[in-house]
């Protein structure tokens, strides 16, 4: 009995020590957690990062190393071609035309691409895809991705078959969706519509790194950007690839200014058949005080991200003179006539030319309206209202 009490006793005695002790292991072990988690790295670019990019995360990324994004705007001449580097990871947005692809495959080489992450075709005119079937022939892709219609192009079908010899299909990604790269990531801003034209229809990207961001509208128009302001996504920016090669019939004003970008780019070849970049945008991008850069005078650009700040290399040109030198902008256009901006909308009737293919009308005077097919052109004597009435839209650049 005795030596039972005494066990008991012992026991009962040790008992609050031990639940002391359980209860200082269980202190020590929250504490150690809380300063396990404050010492921990700040949160790298997140599985769900709609959520989480916020100022605070991206402010706490900024300094480290590792989270450089590089944007190479390969020179593929008149297209397209971006080569995107986070952490070894890459992503090739559009591979320029035939007579690029070559030296698009040697830049990737260059730049120590060994596999491609991601390969996206904005859409699939030539200018935009066949440095990509080069790409596709030479490097590991993981994932390619690319607007929901088929070409009836030759370089189509090469594209489609160097994705199979990989046992790749392309990929249409749905509006909003974010893909990570490296430290960094990009958000898919456009929404594919059978409805619209190729141009139209091109994959738009937000790339992501820290706070800063880099937008790219392939060759998307008037049609396919007001769809994107529709969306209700973020379109601000620090930087902005000039649509469609910087023609007017892209960057509208009101891209421009949800995006306002600090630096705008510019991808077409010297001395281009279209005369891109046209006046109209060059103006915008000069009023706006947007730094230009551009591949037909500059070559090969390279802008560096570091999540803060973005270093470009060379330098911005900031030349906002056209690809066509007799291009004028509409603001001089309308000194020079002094019409056009008087005349009401719905006056008395007056001579538009059509494009019965585009189901766009212009002006008389209109440099675009030149360009037009025999086959597609009309002229056409009544009123705007009419015109629009029966489905023509007017012409971006000359503002009918
Ligand atoms: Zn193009
Ligand atoms: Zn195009």
């Amino acid at each position: 009995m005795k030596e039972t009490k005494f066990y008991s006793s012992s026991s009962c005695s040790s008992g609050p020590q031990k639940s002391i002790f359980l209860w200082l292991k269980a202190l020590l072990l929250t504490a150690l957690c809380l300063c396990v988690l404050s010492s921990c790295s700040p949160p790298q670019q997140p599985a769900n990062p709609e959520s989480t990019f916020s100022a605070e995360t991206a402010e706490a990324e900024t300094s480290q190393p590792s989270s450089l994004l590089r944007f190479h705007v390969i020179d593929v001449g008149q297209g397209l071609s971006i080569l995107a580097e986070s952490d070894g990871h890459f992503l090739l947005y559009d591979g320029g035309d035939r007579a690029a692809s070559s030296a698009v495959v040697a830049y990737l080489k260059k730049q120590g691409v060994e596999s491609l992450d991601y390969l996206i075709a904005s859409h699939y005119d030539a200018d935009h895809i066949n440095g990509l079937v080069g790409a596709l022939n030479v490097f590991p892709v993981s994932r390619i991705m690319g607007p929901d219609y088929e070409a009836s192009s030759k370089v189509y079908q090469s594209l489609i078959a160097a994705a199979e010899r990989q046992g790749l299909t392309v990929e249409h990604p749905e509006q909003g969706n974010y893909y990570p790269l490296g430290n960094s990531s990009f958000q898919i801003l456009s929404q594919d519509d059978p409805s619209r034209d190729g141009n139209n229809r091109s994959i738009a990207i937000m790339l992501i790194n820290g706070n800063n961001r880099f937008l790219l509208t392939g060759d998307n128009e008037a049609e396919g950007e007001e769809a994107l302001l529709a969306s209700g996504l973020d379109l601000s920016c620090d930087v902005y690839v000039a649509g469609h090669h910087g023609s007017a019939s892209s960057s509208s004003w009101d891209l421009l200014e949800k995006a306002v970008p600090e630096y705008a780019v510019i991808s077409c070849g010297t001395g281009n058949s279209y005369g891109h970049p046209h006046a109209e945008t060059m103006e915008k991008l000069e009023v706006m005080e947007i730094q230009v850069l551009r591949t037909d005078l500059q070559g090969d650009l390279l802008l560096v991200s570091d999540g803060t700040s973005i270093t470009c290399t060379p330098a911005p040109c900031n030349d906002y003179t056209p690809g066509d030198p007799e291009d004028t902008p509409p603001s001089l256009q309308n000194e020079e006539t002094g019409k056009s901006e008087e005349v009401p909308a719905n006056s008395d009737a007056s001579t538009y030319i059509l494009n019965t293919n585009t189901r766009k009308f212009h002006l008389p005077s209109c440099s675009s309206a030149e360009d037009i097919l025999p086959a597609n052109r009309q002229d056409y004597t009544g009123s705007r209202d009419e015109l629009i009435a029966q489905g023509y839209s007017p012409c971006g650049r000359c503002k009918p």
